[in-house]
C-alpha cells in the first residue's frame, strides 16, 4: 500500500514547526509498511491529482499574500473538490484562514479564501501567543499557538475543538478550528501531530479506507509521543 502527502506551500507557509506535521505522517505510515511519498505543491504548480492527504502550514501575512493569489481560481476549486471527495487535509494557523472565505490582515487587501470552512478571519489588536489544550474528537490536543487572526466559525460549521487552556479561534466563544469531511483546521503549531499521534492515525487510516477500502493500521508503541504530550499538558497547564 502507498499514500502520497500533498505539502502546499512548504517554503512559504512553514513555520513553528509545522514541517514535523508531514514528517510525523510519513514515519508512521512507513512504520506500518505503507509506503508514503511527499509531492510539494509551490507557488504556481498543479495540485498532483493522487494525493490523498494534504498538508498546509502556517505563516506570516506576507508570505499570505502570495499564497492567496495562487489559491485563487482553479487551484483553490480543485483543492476543495479533492475534500469533498473524501481526501484528508490538515491546515494550520496562515493556512487554515486562507481556507476559509477571507482573512483580512492589519495592513493591504482582503486576501481571499477557497471558503472550504465556513469561516472568516481578521487581524485582532493583540497577538495571542501560548501552549493550547483543546478538547476534541481525539481526546485533548497539545500545541502551540501565535496568531493575531480571529476566526468566527458561521452558524453550522464545526470546530475541530473547545480550548481548555489558549485562545483559540477568537479568545472569545472558546472554539478551536473547524472541520469538514476530512478536512482539520486548527491554531495548532508546535508541531501538532508527533505530539497527538491520534490525529495522524486518523487521517492515515481514513486514506487508507479512501483508497484501499480497508485501513488496518498496527498499533505502535508511543511512550515517547505519550511523555511529550503529558510534559506540554502540564507546562500549558502551569503557564494557563
Ligand atoms: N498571519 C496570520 C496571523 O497572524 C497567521 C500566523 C501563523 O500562521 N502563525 O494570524
Amino acid at each position: 500500500m502507498r499514500l502520497t502527502i500533498g505539502w502546499l506551500y512548504p517554503t512559504k507557509m512553514n513555520i513553528y514547526g509545522d514541517r514535523g506535521n508531514v514528517i510525523s505522517l510519513v514515519q508512521r505510515a512507513r512504520w506500518r509498511g505503507v509506503e508514503a511519498e511527499i509531492r510539494e505543491v509551490g507557488i504556481g504548480d498543479r495540485i498532483p491529482g493522487e494525493v490523498d492527504i494534504f498538508f498546509f502550514g502556517g505563516g506570516q501575512d506576507q508570505e499570505q499574500i502570495a499564497v492567496a493569489a495562487d489559491l485563487t481560481g482553479d487551484k483553490g476549486a480543485w483543492l476543495k473538490s479533492a475534500v469533498e471527495d473524501g481526501a484528508g487535509l490538515l491546515s494550520v494557523c496562515g493556512g487554515y484562514q486562507l481556507l476559509g472565505h477571507e482573512y483580512r490582515p492589519h495592513v493591504g487587501e482582503r486576501l481571499p479564501g477557497i471558503g472550504l470552512f465556513d469561516l472568516t478571519s481578521v487581524a485582532g489588536p493583540e497577538r495571542f501567543i501560548g501552549n493550547v489544550v483543546a478538547e476534541s474528537e481525539w481526546g485533548e490536543l497539545v500545541g502551540f499557538e501565535n496568531h493575531s487572526g480571529l476566526t468566527h466559525l458561521a452558524a453550522g460549521q464545526a470546530p475541530m475543538g473547545r480550548v481548555k487552556v489558549g485562545r483559540g479561534n477568537n479568545g472569545k466563544d472558546g472554539t478551536e478550528g473547524a472541520r469538514y469531511k476530512n478536512a482539520i483546521g486548527c491554531y495548532l503549531h508546535g508541531s501538532l501531530l508527533p505530539k497527538n499521534p491520534a490525529v495522524t492515525d486518523w487521517l492515515l487510516s481514513a486514506a487508507l479506507e479512501r483508497r484501499y477500502g480497508r485501513a488496518d493500521l498496527a498499533p505502535l508503541d508511543d511512550t515517547l509521543e505519550t511523555a511529550a504530550r503529558s510534559s506540554a499538558q502540564a507546562r500549558a497547564v502551569a503557564t494557563r
